[in-house]
């Protein structure tokens, strides 16, 4: 592998030269006021960067995984009906940490490369006239078949269905790279982590809680004691974490979304729509299929590409690291060997994303598939150049 080129792996993302050295730090005093300076303005630009005004978040030193369960386990009890659609890896290991924390799960099975079927929602939440569902899941983005759903028409289906089931939101690919509406949405908790949108090395689970959300923790019963939120908020009001803070994580998540706020939302969106259709223009040009079923389910932030029948996906990723040290992601689960993932989020300029679209051709030829080289980076090439850049992520 190369430490020069850039990753095309949906996280970790690369990491902007600002940014690291952010994470560099000398050791503070995590309980002096210090710390204060560095929390605070993470907790409010998060919350912002979740659309929210009222958000109360949540950051531990922990992953994406880390957060599902903290948004479990401050929330629910054992044998708590969960409503959750499987469409893919991450909403599976989301309903299998469900099923481990024995809640009971009804799990509606929809295909690979399709969204979260928000009318199946409205049935299932209109039939349960008594309640008993506590929680929706719904993953944003999954990462693992490039799919986004459609987090609003999950709302409605909530609302249509006159139920007050908490609705909680895997924006772990998503926030903070395609648009997230905390409020407008109504969602109740929200899951994220640094090493995606946020650009940083992994190891922070960030979280938004509505008032709800927090209600609800002041009744839940499964255990928890590293993840629980009231240990956390006794932390905040002193300017502290219950533990040891990762304080040069924490430093480079105030300078990442610092400049992501300085670039604004809209521009960010924009930026990872515009690199994501050039992406998807080179995939059609090599005459491949996304593995997401149709365009308004495109992910902005991942391509999930089919290759052909008989031949195994996983041989790209292989290739591309052994032979030109690029990092491609491979098929999870169902996918497997089917797929081949171009990670296209957080840092990365048209530049970056044309010279992985030039080594995926490379790969592929070379492996035999029937691919005119330089066929994807021309049809990206005319995107970039009749589509200008409205933005660029610049340090702070
Ligand atoms: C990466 C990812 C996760 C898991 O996050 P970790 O940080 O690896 O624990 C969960 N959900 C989605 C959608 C992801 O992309």
């Amino acid at each position: 592998m190369s430490f020069q080129n850039p990753v095309f792996i949906p996280g970790p993302t690369n990491m902007p030269e600002d940014i690291r050295k952010a994470c560099d730090m000398a050791t503070i005093d995590h309980r002096s006021p210090v710390f204060g300076g560095i929390l605070n303005p993470c907790l409010e630009n998060v919350r912002k960067i979740l659309k929210s005004d009222s958000a109360h978040i949540y950051i531990y030193p922990s992953t994406g995984t880390g957060g599902w369960e903290t948004a479990l386990t401050n929330t629910l009890s054992r044998g708590d009906k969960v409503l959750a659609a499987r469409n893919g890896m991450f909403s599976h290991r989301w309903i299998d940490m469900c099923q481990r924390h024995n809640l009971d799960v009804q799990i509606v099975e929809t295909p690979w490369g399709h969204g979260l079927p928000a009318d199946r929602y409205e049935e299932i939440l209109t039939a349960d006239t008594n309640h008993e569902i506590k929680v929706v899941l719904a993953t944003h983005n999954e990462t693992a078949t490039g799919v986004k759903s459609d987090i609003a028409a999950v709302r409605r289906a909530l609302d249509a269905a006159g139920h007050p089931a908490l609705l909680f939101v895997d924006g772990v690919s998503s926030i903070a790279s395609m648009d997230f509406r905390f409020d407008e949405w109504g969602v109740d908790v929200a899951v994220t982590g640094s090493q995606k949108g946020f650009m940083l090395p992994a190891g922070l689970a960030i979280l938004g809680f509505s008032d709800k959300a927090i209600d609800a923790a002041a009744t839940a019963k499964l255990p928890r004691t590293f993840f629980d939120i009231k240990d956390m908020d006794n932390g905040y009001a002193a300017n502290a974490f219950p533990y040891t803070p990762p304080v040069g994580l924490m430093n480079g998540l105030k300078l990442a979304t610092d400049m992501l706020l300085d670039e604004g939302l809209e521009n960010v969106f924009a930026r990872h729509h515009r690199i994501a259709e050039g992406v998807r223009l080179a995939v059609g040009a090599w005459g491949l299929e996304l593995c997401a079923a149709s365009p308004d389910v495109y992910s902005d932030t991942v391509s999930a590409i089919r290759t052909p029948d008989g031949f195994n996906a996983t041989d790209i990723v292989t290739h591309a690291a052994s032979q030109y040290g690029v990092a491609f992601g491979v098929g999870l689960g169902e996918v497997a060997g089917k797929v081949f993932r171009i990670g296209h989020l957080g840092s990365l300029t048209d530049v970056m994303t044309l010279s992985g679209i030039a080594t995926a051709e490379m790969v592929m030829a070379d492996l035999g598939l029937d691919i005119k080289l330089g066929s994807g980076v021309a049809a990206a090439q005319d995107f970039y150049r009749s589509h200008p850049a409205a933005s660029t992520l610049k340090a702070a």
